[in-house]
């Protein structure tokens, strides 16, 4: 049982509120290091290994910039990306440009930063050369389609995706990409998304290891390097386990040995562009509980809502919540956590076991810290919230404001409207 423990006290919540008020997401720079070591330990056997955190999870400069410290580069899939990832410092191999459906601004941008090329589809080639040309080092993105099995469990469906080349079009564009003169390949796949499983980097590996071998014999290409993409989960709910990150570095490495060494290939770097893993345990969403409804349920209304939080009301996802203060209470009270929205959908959590909630109280909402503030919208007038840095010496900062109603007027023009009566 993992215990989800906040990783802010009652009172540290308070004075921070009392500055800044709720909701925010909160972010813990000392678990934000602490997982980008323990990630860069455990694939440190492989000399050229990165990696590529992936700037939609968390699109904030000074996050990015504690990554930029702890090692890591940047894994894009915009221009805007791109031009956040250039105003933290990223460039040349720092930077990963892993889009699809791109348009050739996009991949000028990408090209200018000197970053790495993935192409999502073979016909993307041509959109390439005819932006900037090939450049010396490309990367393509491998869909293997059918089924993706662990242990004879399905885990997705890449034939349902959307991303990636098939088997047949990878040695295509592997082909044409050596002969209009790229010198340095790399593979990436992306199967499954929040694998809370061990086994998915290294069945993941094997497969990409076995791919690049055949098309290293087949086409002659140098495989530069194997991109392991995103997808290692992390624990939403309380009974799940965390993924055990030198474990899966140590499977991959076996998987190295066993697969790409006999073929000869001694000097393929690992990448990985973990979002989730990295950032999710390490933001929390502070929002304060400002209303009690008794109907049919029982509900505890708060100052956030969905706009600030997506991922319950899109996916139905779990949110851990725990009430500052009361986090050895009992949890005798069930309860629909719910946002203001005009929308049935802004709940953060249904029929949960709480402890007695007062108005006033601090709710701490868990692994907000990837796919949260980023995913965050205006719908029915509600402003984003501010983002706060918890540093390792107990201060805070705060990293990005609130927006502000003069925000959401921002792309509107009232000077030429004409009001007829
Ligand atoms: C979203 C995404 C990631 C990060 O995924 P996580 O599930 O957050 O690890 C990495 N690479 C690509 C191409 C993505 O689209």
């Amino acid at each position: 049982m993992n215990e989800k423990l906040p990783f802010v006290t009652a009172a540290k919540a308070e004075e921070i509120a009392s500055r800044y008020p709720t909701p925010f997401h909160l972010y813990n720079e000392t678990g934000i290091r602490k997982t980008a070591r323990e990630l860069n330990a455990a694939f440190s056997w492989n000399p050229g290994y990165r990696e590529f955190f992936a700037v939609k999870a968390t699109p904030n400069p000074y996050l990015l910039k504690i990554l930029k410290e702890e090692g890591c580069g940047v894994d894009c899939s915009s221009e805007t990306e791109l031009m956040l990832s250039e105003a933290c410092g990223f460039q040349g191999h720092e930077i990963m440009f892993s889009s699809n459906e791109t348009q050739e601004s996009e991949f000028a941008r990408a090209n200018s930063l000197g970053g790495i090329i993935n192409l999502d589809d073979i016909s993307l080639i041509e959109t390439l050369e005819n932006a900037v040309g090939i450049p010396e080092t490309v990367c393509c993105r491998y869909n293997p389609g059918g089924e993706f099995l662990l242990h004879n469990t399905i885990m997705d469906h890449p034939k349902d995706a959307k991303y990636g080349m098939t088997r047949a079009q990878l040695t295509e564009a592997f082909r044409i990409l050596k002969q209009k003169g790229v010198k340095h390949f790399g593979i990436h796949a992306f199967l499954v998304s929040n694998a809370l499983t061990d086994d998915y980097y290294p069945e993941l590996a094997r497969i990409l290891f076995e791919t690049a071998v055949e098309l290293h014999r087949d086409t002659g290409a140098e495989i530069a390097f194997v991109n392991l993409s995103g997808g290692i989960g992390i624990p939403y709910r309380p009974e799940e386990k965390p993924c055990n990150i030198r474990m899966i570095g140590e499977n991959v490495r076996k998987a190295y040995e066993a697969v790409l060494i006999p073929a000869g290939l001694t000097n393929v770097s690992i990448f990985t562009e973990l979002g989730r893993y990295m950032m999710g345990p390490n933001g929390a969403l502070i929002t304060r509980a400002i209303h009690e409804k008794n109907t049919y349920k029982h509900y505890i209304g708060v100052d956030a809502c969905a706009c600030n939080l997506m991922r319950p009301a899109m996916y139905g996802a779990y949110h851990h919540i725990t009430v500052l203060g009361k986090e050895n209470e009992p949890a005798n009270q069930m309860v629909d956590v719910v946002g203001s929205l005009c929308e049935n959908n802004d709940k953060f959590a249904i029929d949960r076991m709480l402890p007695q909630i007062d108005r006033g109280d601090l709710l701490f909402i868990h692994d907000t810290g990837a796919h949260g503030h980023s995913m965050g919208y205006n719908y029915n007038g509600k402003l984003r919230s501010a983002e706060i840095l918890l540093k390792e010496d107990g201060s805070y900062q705060m990293i990005r404001r609130a927006e502000t109603p003069e925000d959401y007027f921002a792309t509107l023009d009232f000077a030429n409207l004409s009001y007829t009566t």
